[in-house]
């Protein structure tokens, strides 16, 4: 089948948050806004980091590109005053980043320490928290926020431990957000991708295991990849999508019906 064309989202101002590489879920969905039309601020994580998203921003045309440690005081209100020096206002905005230490991740939540899982939650969860609350009085003519989640939070997925309960939060969150931004015609969106070779991912025991499996019980038959999960975060922002919001939004082959 033919992927989406056309520019609807011509004009639109998109943040995304969270391209590590090219093979980061958040640089899916910056290709999927710009291929809509959007125009795009990116941010990376530090220095380190800039040497691999510089060249994915030029790429992509971007027109800021920013550093952003959510848990660092003050960046994330550093990107939002370049964003509404430049642009003066935002129609979009992509949270696509997790973190808790390895020792919390990979030892069971019944051994998580109380710092492991409070960094885990700050940065993976309360981060979209402030996120929202600085891109609302810049998205004056509505808007769209998206988290990305995983089947984790709703379901016991092995391995997954800490970030099971990280994620459901942070599902609660979008929901409470949604009702308290409704009014502002700025929905608020869970996205929840079946798994995807990432960085991120990479931290995870026994990920191979979750791929495979997925690949196997998918009804559609098939990993997602990037793409799917932008085009599916684009396809949300736009006016098709207006009377949607606070709902998971599941993005993978359908393995999350199978029982
Ligand atoms: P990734 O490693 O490409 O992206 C994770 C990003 O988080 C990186 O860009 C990293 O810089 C960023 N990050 C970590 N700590 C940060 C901080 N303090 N401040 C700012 N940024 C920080 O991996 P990904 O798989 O694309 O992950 C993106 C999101 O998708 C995460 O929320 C992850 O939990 C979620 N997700 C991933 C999968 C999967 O299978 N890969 C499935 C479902 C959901």
């Amino acid at each position: 089948m033919e992927r989406p064309t056309g520019q609807v989202l011509a004009g639109s101002k998109a943040l995304i948050v969270g391209i590590a590489n090219e093979h980061s879920i958040a640089y899916g969905c910056a290709r999927a806004f710009r291929e809509l039309g959007a125009e795009l601020a990116i941010t990376y994580l530090n220095d380190k980091a800039k040497p691999y998203v510089e060249p994915l921003a030029q790429e992509l045309g971007a027109s800021l590109l920013l550093p952003l440690d959510v848990s660092k005081p003050g960046e994330l209100e550093a990107v939002f005053d370049a964003v509404r020096t430049t642009w003066g206002r935002l129609d979009v905005a992509v949270h696509s980043i997790a973190f808790a230490p390895k020792a919390d991740l990979q030892g069971g939540l019944l051994n998580s320490s109380p710092e492991g899982f409070s960094v885990a939650m700050d940065i993976s969860c309360h981060s979209f928290i402030r996120m929202a609350r600085l891109a609302a009085p810049l998205m004056d003519d509505g808007g769209s926020l998206f988290a990305m989640s995983y089947l984790g939070a709703s379901r016991v997925v092995p391995n997954y431990d800490l970030m099971g309960p990280v994620k459901a939060a942070l599902e609660a969150s979008c929901r409470y957000l949604a009702h308290e931004l409704g009014p502002k015609r700025i929905r608020v969106h869970p996205v929840s991708p079946g798994p995807l070779k990432t960085r991120a991912a990479s931290g995870l025991k026994d990920f191979d295991l979750l791929l495979n499996e997925a690949a196997e019980r998918a009804p559609i038959g098939e990993l997602v990849d990037i793409m799917d999960v932008g085009y599916t975060c684009a396809f949300l922002a736009t006016p098709y999508a207006r009377r949607m919001t606070g709902n998971t939004v599941f993005v993978d082959g359908g393995v999350s019906i199978i029982g």
